[in-house]
């Protein structure tokens, strides 16, 4: 039998975020939707963050609404805090992101707290959340950033992220995702790690979560299936980047992941073709953003449809 992937859009939060050119909220609806009819089942649409930080998230209450309407979508969203948890719950979204690091560096730079802090605080928004009556209870997430290596720290070590990822589950995570935030993994530490992550807390679904950053994105993704995760996020057209390395590229591209996970006898349940269309809406808003990918340029092969399909 086919085993399904699923392919999480994360560029309206992972890719926006680090843009500069706000895109209008009719926009961001327009490459949802289009998206969405596309195949894709689950999108990140915003980051509730305060909007004086990143000005692109001022319209996260109309996106969460507006992205509520589309029936059959799984509608999550980035929280850093318990705030953004509340404000989460407030508007009904289907699944909550909490993000953390693996370093300390890394935390206190991005959260503005130590690991441990990070962890308690996590237990805390679980807690709150087991007051939400279960109807409208939202998912919880439980990210872990740098798993591959930090641009402040350097190495991370394996049984820490190891640890951490079991730590999130006992606490009450309904999901991990594994990060590699600054593109320093390579597809052997990643199959070793989700291997062992796997093995740990392969009761809950298990996120590949990785930038292009170095241009391993693609064969870190097969590290990855290999180990056996079968979800992934990742962003149309590559966007996204680092603001520690400039003019790197982003995350994995989704339509080439797509592509990947056909070829290897997966099924996405994505039209490739129409997801690739999508891209008219980033050229058309961000025309000074670099688009990435190589299905865009060079189309699917000419037998592509039957061979996968036969796979
Ligand atoms: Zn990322």
């Amino acid at each position: 039998m086919t085993q399904h992937i699923t392919l999480r859009e994360v560029g309206l939060r992972d890719g926006l975020q680090i843009v500069k050119t706000i895109v209008p909220t009719q926009a961001k609806m327009e490459w949802i939707r289009e998206e969405y009819s596309a195949g894709v089942k689950e999108i990140e649409v915003c980051s509730f963050v305060p909007a004086k930080l990143i000005p692109q998230f001022a319209d996260s209450t109309e996106i969460v609404a507006d992205s509520l309407r589309i029936r059959g979508l799984t509608v999550s969203a980035l929280i850093p805090n318990m705030k953004g948890a509340q404000r989460g719950v407030e508007l009904g979204v289907h699944k909550l992101n909490y993000v953390m690091s693996v370093s300390e560096g890394h935390n206190l730079a991005n959260v503005r707290r130590t690991v441990a802090e990070s962890l308690e605080d996590f237990s805390n928004i679980v807690a709150m959340l087991r007051e939400v009556p279960a109807g409208s209870r939202p998912k919880l997430s439980g990210g872990l950033s740098t798993s591959f290596g930090c641009t402040i720290e350097g190495r991370v070590s394996e049984d820490r992220v190891v640890e951490l990822a079991e730590r999130l589950v006992e606490s009450g995570a309904d999901e991990i995702v594994i990060a590699d935030t600054v593109g320093y993994g390579g597809p052997h530490a990643v199959r070793r790690v989700f291997e062992r992550v796997l093995a740990r807390v392969g009761s809950v679904p298990v996120f590949a979560h990785f930038h292009d950053t170095r241009g391993l994105g693609l064969a870190n993704a097969v590290g990855a299936l290999d180990a056996g995760v079968r979800y992934f996020d990742a962003t149309l057209a590559g966007l996204g980047g680092c603001p520690h390395a400039p003019g790197a590229t982003g995350n994995v591209v989704i339509e080439d992941l797509a592509f990947l996970c056909e070829t290897m006898g997966y099924a996405t349940g994505i039209d490739i073709g129409k997801l690739v269309a999508v891209r008219h809406i980033l050229a058309r808003e961000l025309p000074n953003e670099k688009l990435s990918g190589a299905i865009a340029v060079a189309g699917l092969p000419r037998e592509f449809p039957k061979a996968a399909a036969s796979a």
